[in-house]
Parts: C-alpha cells; sequence; structure tokens
C-alpha cells in the first residue's frame, strides 16, 4: 500500500455555548492521506482558540508532506522518525509537534482500517470503557453558568468537574471553587486549573487556600517551560499535581517525572506527536508509577486511554458542535465506550469541511 496524495485544511469550529463565553471558536487543522488501495486516513490536531493554525498548515504542507508520499502508511514508525528527524533545526515541539500529530494520527488510523481493528485493541487494549470528568468553569463564566455547566456534565454520570481559578485575587477563586463544591455535593469531586497563570509562590500561596476542597488535583500551577518551579510547587503542596498539555516529546515528559513533578500526566494528543509519542508517554509514566489522563479531544484520547492500564480519566468537554462529526461518543454513566470502528472510529460530516472551512 502506497501513499498517493495528502491533503489538508483549516476549519473554524465555533464553540458552543458556554464555552462561548470564552473563546468565540477553535481551528482545527485536518489532514487526509489517500492511497492507492483506496482506504483513508484522517487525522487533525485542534488549535485551541485558534492561536498557529495556519502555521501549523504551512509547516505539514511544505515540509512533512514530502516525507509521507509513495510511502507505506502502515510502516507508522518509519514514518514518524523520518517525521520527527528531518529538519534538525526545528524542534518537534510546538507547531512542528501540531502538524506531525495530526499526520500520525491520520498514518495510525489508516492502519487500524487496512487491519480492520480499532486502535486500542491494536495496541492491547486494557479496557473498552473509560471513565471521564467534565471540564470548563472558565474565567468568564460566572458561578451560576459553571454549576449549570457542572450539573450538564453530572447528567451524563461524571462523578469529576474540574474548573479554572483564573481569578488574580487568589480569595475570589477560592469562594468559586467552594461555591461548586457547596452547589454539586461530595458525590462530585473537583480538579482545578491554573493554566500557567502565576509564578511558584503564588501558585503555592493559591493551593494552600484550596486544601480544604479535597481537590483530585491542581493543574499546570506555573509556566510550563519551568520544570523547576512545577517540581518545586508538587513538593511543597499536598493537593497532587496534574501537567503535560503544553508538553510535547517522551524527553519532556521525562524530565516531569524525573523530577517528580507532577502525579497526572496529561499528554495532548494533538500536540505531543501523535498517538505514537503519547504511547511512549504512557508507559513512561507507568515506569514512573504516574497515571495518564489526556488532554481535550476525547472522542480520539480514548483510543489512547484504552490502551493503557495507567490511564485515569479523559477530559469531557464538549468542543464540537454536533454536525462536525459523523457520530460522536456518548457518556452514559459516567463513562465512554471506546469507539469500536476501525481506526480511531472518527469522520467529518460530507458537509463539515464546506460548512467549517476557515476563511
Ligand atoms: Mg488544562
Amino acid at each position: 500500500m502506497k501513499i498517493t496524495s495528502i491533503d489538508s485544511v483549516v476549519l473554524r469550529v465555533p464553540c458552543p455555548r458556554p464555552m462561548a463565553l470564552e473563546f468565540a471558536d477553535h481551528r482545527m487543522v485536518a489532514a487526509f492521506i489517500s492511497t492507492d488501495a483506496g482506504l483513508e486516513g484522517f487525522g487533525y490536531t485542534l488549535a485551541f482558540g485558534g492561536g498557529g493554525a495556519e502555521a501549523i498548515q504551512v509547516y505539514l504542507e511544505t515540509r512533512l508532506k514530502p516525507l509521507l508520499l509513495g510511502e507505506d502508511p502502515r510502516l507508522v514508525e518509519r514514518l514518524w522518525e523520518k517525521m520527527f528527524r528531518a529538519d534538525r533545526g526545528i524542534r518537534r515541539v510546538g507547531l512542528a509537534g501540531y502538524a506531525v500529530s495530526a499526520l500520525d494520527i491520520a498514518l495510525w488510523d489508516l492502519a487500524g482500517k487496512a487491519a480492520g481493528q480499532p486502535l486500542y485493541r491494536m495496541w492491547g487494549a486494557a479496557t473498552d470503557r473509560v471513565e471521564a470528568y467534565g471540564s470548563g468553569g472558565w474565567a468568564r463564566y460566572s458561578v451560576d453558568d459553571i454549576i449549570a455547566e457542572a450539573r450538564h456534565y453530572a447528567s451524563f454520570g461524571c462523578r469529576y468537574y474540574k474548573m479554572k481559578i483564573h481569578d488574580p485575587n487568589p480569595r475570589e477563586n477560592v469562594k468559586r471553587v467552594e461555591a461548586v463544591r457547596k452547589a454539586l455535593g461530595d458525590d462530585i469531586r473537583l480538579m482545578v486549573d491554573v493554566n500557567q497563570k502565576l509564578d511558584v509562590l503564588s501558585s503555592i500561596r493559591q493551593a494552600r487556600m484550596l486544601e480544604h476542597l479535597d481537590l483530585v488535583w491542581y493543574e499546570e500551577p506555573v509556566l510550563a517551560d519551568d520544570y523547576a518551579g512545577c517540581a518545586e510547587v508538587a513538593r511543597s503542596i499536598p493537593i497532587p499535581v496534574a501537567t503535560g498539555e503544553n508538553h510535547y516529546t517522551r524527553f519532556e515528559f521525562r524530565e516531569l517525572c524525573e523530577r517528580r513533578a507532577a502525579r497526572y500526566l496529561m499528554p495532548d494528543i494533538g500536540r505531543a506527536n501523535g498517538f505514537s509519542e503519547t504511547l511512549r508517554i504512557g508507559h513512561l509514566a507507568a515506569a514512573h508509577g504516574l497515571f495518564v489522563s489526556p488532554h481535550v479531544v476525547h472522542e480520539i484520547s480514548l483510543q489512547v486511554a484504552g490502551a493503557l492500564s495507567n490511564a485515569f480519566l479523559v477530559e469531557f468537554m464538549s468542543w464540537a458542535p454536533a454536525d462536525l462529526f459523523v457520530e460522536q461518543p456518548r457518556c452514559e454513566n459516567g463513562s465512554f465506550r471506546i469507539p469500536d470502528r476501525p481506526g480511531h472510529g472518527m469522520a467529518l460530516t460530507p458537509d463539515a469541511v464546506k460548512k467549517y472551512r476557515a476563511p
């Protein structure tokens, strides 16, 4: 089987409410790999809030695509190495990592379709069902918006909910989390997300003020670049730290592991160089006794989570309009059954590209 063509497109995907209170839209960079066998692979990465999508597409088209044309798409490991080691002056972090991800996801989709197997089964299947946490609670939401959103996720049976703590006043953040805790009751456990907005001392101070709330984790306490800072926060607070959505390679995650900078690692399949590298990160985490909780895009993260016995929850964030994908996984009793279709199981609707193509 040979790759005959690769097409890519940037989609402007409007955010559903209540996420629209914070972001008007996201950009999806989608790649379609065609073969002489008639099979097509679909991969994508999500540029959250839109940042960098155009550059991701240009790098994919001009530098990565030529490396794959004419190759057998089932040799994913070989092709991943070829992409990862090209352009020595551009590391596979940031935008280049997004571009490799979209193509790696499309290659695996093809490999799964060629084998007639869903990916999590090809990778060994630890489970066919993964528990999820509801996620949102952005800064621009009122407390009532947050509570309504948390209840929406609870209506799917989710036993966990994550909210942002972005107010510059740490006491205001405590008030918001306390209000949500009170409204939801003790059956739903909470996580909070700093999204890199604090420095080490402010982050430790903020976490200490939240200690009484039995939080599952405290996320991205400092800049993702600052491994030492993250490790210092992790050492200094009793709440387990989670991080990783802005780390890109197994080498970066190794740094997090060895520094004991987090208890939960959160690779984003669309950033961390695709399924291939995310699986390696998952196994690396296992060797350090750490959990993996993939960042957003739960519809495809499920395949990785189902293949790792140290996976803990996927992030259920309703980011996609109902008419973007042919079929979205449904959450029941707080869990998603992993799509059982060959490949990763996701496909765009026939009209999605026309309707959402970015101007
Ligand atoms: Mg986060």
